[in-house]
């Protein structure tokens, strides 16, 4: 996919609109606009990468920097006690919008069980 016709491209170019939450020079995270917990925002790579799989040396810093601020950002947002983090990335992993994000899952109440178990 282009980044022309990338939706969460076009959130980082401000022509969609979304509920920002923090910005810098590399990053973007905005809620969710389906959001499945009390806390579920979206942190975003500002550079186009497809997913997960599109990583390479070249963004250890940027991916290592989104790490390191998420326990501040869920804070903030209300989950002060712990959150999840999800990447969908793939097709295993049912990734529906091909442009790197982490999900930002939290509470204030514990979150259900990730992955029901027979
Ligand atoms: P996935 O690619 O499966 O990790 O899911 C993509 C996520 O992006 C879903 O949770 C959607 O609700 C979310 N999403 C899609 N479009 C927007 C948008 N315009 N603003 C905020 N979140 C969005
Ligand atoms: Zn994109």
């Amino acid at each position: 996919m282009t980044t022309d016709n990338c939706i969460f491209c076009k959130i980082v170019r401000g022509e969609v609109s979304s509920r920002k939450v923090y910005e810098d020079d590399e990053l973007l995270a905005f809620h969710d606009i389906q959001p499945v917990a009390p806390v579920h925002f979206l942190l975003v790579t500002k550079e186009h990468i497809d997913s997960m799989a599109g990583l390479d040396a070249r963004h250890a810093g940027v991916m290592g920097r989104m790490m390191v601020m998420v326990h501040k950002l869920a804070a903030e947002q209300g989950s002060t006690d712990g959150f999840r983090i999800v990447c969908n990335t793939g097709r295993v992993g049912c990734q529906d919008v091909f442009h790197l994000h982490v999900h930002v899952l939290g509470g204030p109440g514990p979150l259900p069980g990730m992955i029901a178990r027979a």
